[in-house]
């Protein structure tokens, strides 16, 4: 068993998909084991993104994370990292395979909706960023 953090991201919500992006996931068996809708502040966003600090795209990224609200959530199941990517789909839209969230719903590379855990320790790092042990069922 394995657990990722997955953020519906400002485009998501704006867009009144959080239903449908959820759906996707507890479609294909996975479960939601934590779930809150919260706004990042501007160095929230940085924080939360500092692996991209050096990224030419790090400022507009921030600014687009902290420019309204968002779902963040903690996903279970058998290698839910991988399998929530899967579903999500490549980053950019315009590579993302067909029946993906990316490419249903996303404009561009940057408001593309969705955010998952890339590996273990990206999950260790983003999990307690948002939610203490008591939070996550
Ligand atoms: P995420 O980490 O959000 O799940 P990802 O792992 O598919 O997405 P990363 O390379 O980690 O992609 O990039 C983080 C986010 O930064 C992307 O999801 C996207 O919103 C934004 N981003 C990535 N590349 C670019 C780019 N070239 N131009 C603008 N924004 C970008
Ligand atoms: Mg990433």
């Amino acid at each position: 068993m394995q657990r990722t953090l997955t953020i519906i991201k400002p485009d998501g919500v704006k867009k009144n998909i959080i239903g449908e992006v959820i759906s996707r996931f507890e479609r294909n068996g996975l479960r939601i084991a934590a779930l809150k809708k919260i706004k990042l502040s501007k160095d929230g966003a940085k924080g939360f993104y500092i692996v991209h600090k050096e990224r030419p795209f790090y400022e507009s990224l921030t600014d687009f994370m902290s420019e309204g609200p968002i779902v963040v959530m903690v996903i279970e199941g058998e290698n839910a990292i991988y399998r929530v990517r899967e579903i999500m789909g490549a980053t950019n839209p315009a590579d993302a395979q067909i029946g993906t969230i990316r490419k249903d719903f996303a404009d561009d590379i940057e408001r593309n909706i969705v955010h998952g855990s890339d590996k273990p320790e990206s999950a260790a790092f983003e999990i307690p960023y948002f939610f203490s042990q008591i939070e996550i069922l």
